[in-house]
């Protein structure tokens, strides 16, 4: 008995929608996303009751004609790909041709569409219910193409049981809606939602270059939220290998990667990974590589736990990237997946780091030959804390020093003398009075209060990251010049900018500062500088830990820490990184190892030393409660201006938190 049959259609196209279509915030993408396609400038978009009663996208697209609109209905009908080898290269949001049909099947659908480049004065309508044409007939109606669908689901009521609330349906489309609008700055959208107008954003102008088209994604999250959290421009190409390894192009050159867009600041993270937009090319993916590849490239900048804010966007070559992997193309397949990743975290990383190197370099006289992003470290590393970093040993290399103008120096209080500064605290003189420097007065007159950054108050910034800020202003703390006024509870530093209150955690700034001469100096020689004992000691393990240390001997050696094998399960401990105080080397090679076994197989080498280090700064740094002298703060502060990355300690807490004067007049009820 033959039992195997065709499907009708009808079913077909349900059983596709099965898998496209989820939620009414299904439909939103699909229609939004064929909109975008065909060219349009402008879409609307209206729901009701959380789009489950209806769903209607307007757009000033291409258009279709009658034949077109007929046929754009049946299952695997498109325009936009005709071969299979055009799989391969998909530069548009749609090709399966599955969308409409899907939709169509489990909805009452009605099409409206007229072609823009025909003389034709009429367009066309379509009347579909449950997957089956009621009506087609001619219509008056301007170009471009409007879709409607009620009552999704009706014909399937298991289906529509699976709905939330409107308020979550809601939220999904809005979700959406912000994607395909950070996307699509040129394209002016709008949404409304049961009749009241949620949003209209203008189309933006763009260009071709990242920074136009950088520009526009800034004002269309200003359009957007209102406000924007510091965010720092991102503009880096790098080129990776071609394809893939098995076909023939592969090893004939390579394929650009392109990564531009908006990231927070350092400081400037979120609990959830709700504020995290990635786009390769224009789409909106989830791809745990790359969130990963972003956490990497934040490493020390970020808190444990916490997200990073961002809106990027990756150009590559369409062929270098798979979309046909999922059914609604939210997830995406590289090629190169591991490249890709690479460049993604170095993108990030250096951003972050010009953030501070970069505006330095900017103003510094070119000092030797040391690349800006190195500078500053190897300048960290030839310094040291007077009275504070005696377990420091001097920088076996010291590069030439680099010089910094006196402006963006530490500028001692005109009343206070430096050194009386401890025994003298909170005496501030009002900044109204302080003769302005040309550029801050400018930066100021620039940037309406309103919108003059607040930049990093941890508390705030961490919790709600749409502080109001201009992008592009944002003028990082350590380049405006801060007087030093006193200190509170023996560890917040104390510091008045021209913008408001600074305040300085001693004890993470000197981390940061150790962690980063601990790290440079690693780099520097491939080795650390170790210190010999005068008594080197053995060591004795369990078979685990040994097995496990003889792994670690090498990454070890490199960081300066003297180990042998001296029999099966005894190693010879004869030196020692310098930073280390020496009263019990043993037990620091035994904590060490329940470190780096904790650390666990998550991170590579490179981490595990790092990990290391900054643990062991933390133990060394200065303390909450040291008291500090005035030269001893200012040291600190001039020491932080010149780390790779001084806004965070290594475990990504902030260093500095600000209070602009604008902040403090709202606190004060001077102004709203
Ligand atoms: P796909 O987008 O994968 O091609 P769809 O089912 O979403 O499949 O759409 C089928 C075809 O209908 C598209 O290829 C396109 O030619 C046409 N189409 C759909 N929506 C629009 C629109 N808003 N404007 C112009 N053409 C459209
Ligand atoms: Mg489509």
């Amino acid at each position: 008995m033959n039992r195997v049959r065709l499907l009708p259609e009808q079913v077909a196209n349900q059983i596709a929608a099965g898998e496209v279509i989820e939620r009414p915030a299904s439909v939103v993408k699909e229609l939004v996303e064929n909109s975008l396609d065909a060219d349009s400038r402008s879409v609307r978009v209206d729901i009701q009751a959380g789009g489950r009663s209806l769903v209607r996208v307007t757009d000033d697209g291409v258009g279709m004609s009658r034949d077109d609109a007929l046929l754009c209905l049946e299952r695997h009908a498109t325009s936009k790909i005709r071969r299979a080898e055009d799989l391969a290269s998909i530069a548009t949001m749609g090709f399966r041709g599955e969308a409409l049909p899907s939709i169509a099947s489990v909805s009452r659908f009605t099409l409206v569409t007229r072609e823009r480049d025909s003389d034709s004065p009429e367009g066309t309508q379509v009347l579909i219910s449950g997957g089956k044409i009621a009506e087609v007939r001619a219509a008056g109606c301007a170009t471009g193409t409007m879709i409607e669908v009620r009552q999704l689901f009706f014909n399937l009521p298991a289906r529509r049981k699976f709905l939330r609330t409107e308020e979550t349906e809601s939220a999904h489309i809005q979700h959406y809606l912000t994607l395909a609008a950070l996307a699509h700055p040129e394209v002016a959208f709008s949404f409304f939602r049961d009749g009241r107008q949620v949003w209209q954003l203008p189309a933006v102008p763009g260009g071709p270059s990242i920074a136009e088209k950088t520009a526009a994604l800034e004002q269309r999250l200003r359009a957007l939220q209102g406000t924007d959290s510091r965010l720092l421009r991102v503009d880096h190409t790098a080129t990776i290998a071609a394809v893939r390894e098995s076909e023939e192009t592969a090893g004939e050159g390579g394929t650009t990667l392109g990564i531009w867009g908006l990231i927070g600041a350092p400081g400037v993270s979120r609990a959830t990974r709700d504020d995290q937009h990635i786009f390769v090319n224009r789409r909106p993916v989830d791809n745990r590589g790359l969130n990963y590849a972003l956490l990497e490239g934040y490493h020390t900048a970020l808190m444990k736990g916490r997200y990073p804010v961002c809106c990027l966007f990756l150009e590559i070559d369409p062929a270098a990237v798979d979309v046909n992997i999922h059914p609604a193309k939210r997830e995406v397949k590289f090629h190169r997946e591991f490249e890709v990743r690479r460049v993604m975290a170095d993108a990030v990383r250096q951003t972050l780091l010009k953030y501070h190197g970069g505006s330095a370099a900017a103003v510094r006289p070119s000092a030797g030959p040391s690349t800006p992003a190195q500078a500053p470290r190897s300048l960290a590393a030839e310094q040291s804390l007077p009275g504070l970093a005696t377990v420091l040993p001097q920088g076996t290399n010291p590069p030439a020093p680099v010089q910094r103008p006196l402006a963006m120096g530490f500028r001692p209080p005109a009343e206070a003398p430096a050194e009386t500064i401890s025994q003298k605290p909170a005496v501030a003189s009002p900044a109204g009075k302080q003769p302005s420097i040309g550029a801050d007065e400018a930066l100021r007159s620039q940037t309406p209060p309103a919108n003059s950054p607040p930049p990093a108050p941890a508390a705030s910034a961490a919790a709600s990251p749409s502080q109001p800020a201009t992008t592009a202003a944002v003028q990082p703390l350590l380049d405006v010049p801060l007087r030093l006024i006193g200190v509170v509870g023996r560890l917040y530093v104390l510091l008045e900018s021209d913008r408001g209150l600074v305040l300085l955690d001693q004890h993470a700034a000197h981390e940061r500062i150790l962690f980063e001469q601990m790290l440079a100096r690693a780099e520097q020689s491939g080795h650390a500088p170790a210190q010999k004992l005068l008594l080197p000691q053995t060591v004795e393990l369990s078979a685990r830990d040994a097995a496990f240390l003889r792994e670690q001997l090498h990454d070890l050696a490199r960081l300066g820490v003297g180990l042998s094998e001296f029999g099966d399960r005894t190693f010879l401990l004869d030196a020692l990184p310098p930073f280390v105080r020496g009263s019990d080397p043993r037990q620091f090679v035994l904590e060490l190892i329940d470190d780096l076994k904790a650390a666990g197989a998550s991170v590579n080498t490179a981490r595990l030393g790092e990990h290391m280090v900054a643990k062991t700064v933390c133990r060394h740094a200065v303390k909450a409660h040291d008291p500090l002298s005035g030269p001893e703060l200012e040291k600190l502060v001039e020491q932080l201006r010149h780390c790779a990355l001084p806004y965070t300690c290594p475990h990504g807490r902030p260093t500095m938190i600000e209070m602009s004067y604008r902040e403090l007049e709202k606190k004060f009820g001077r102004v709203q």
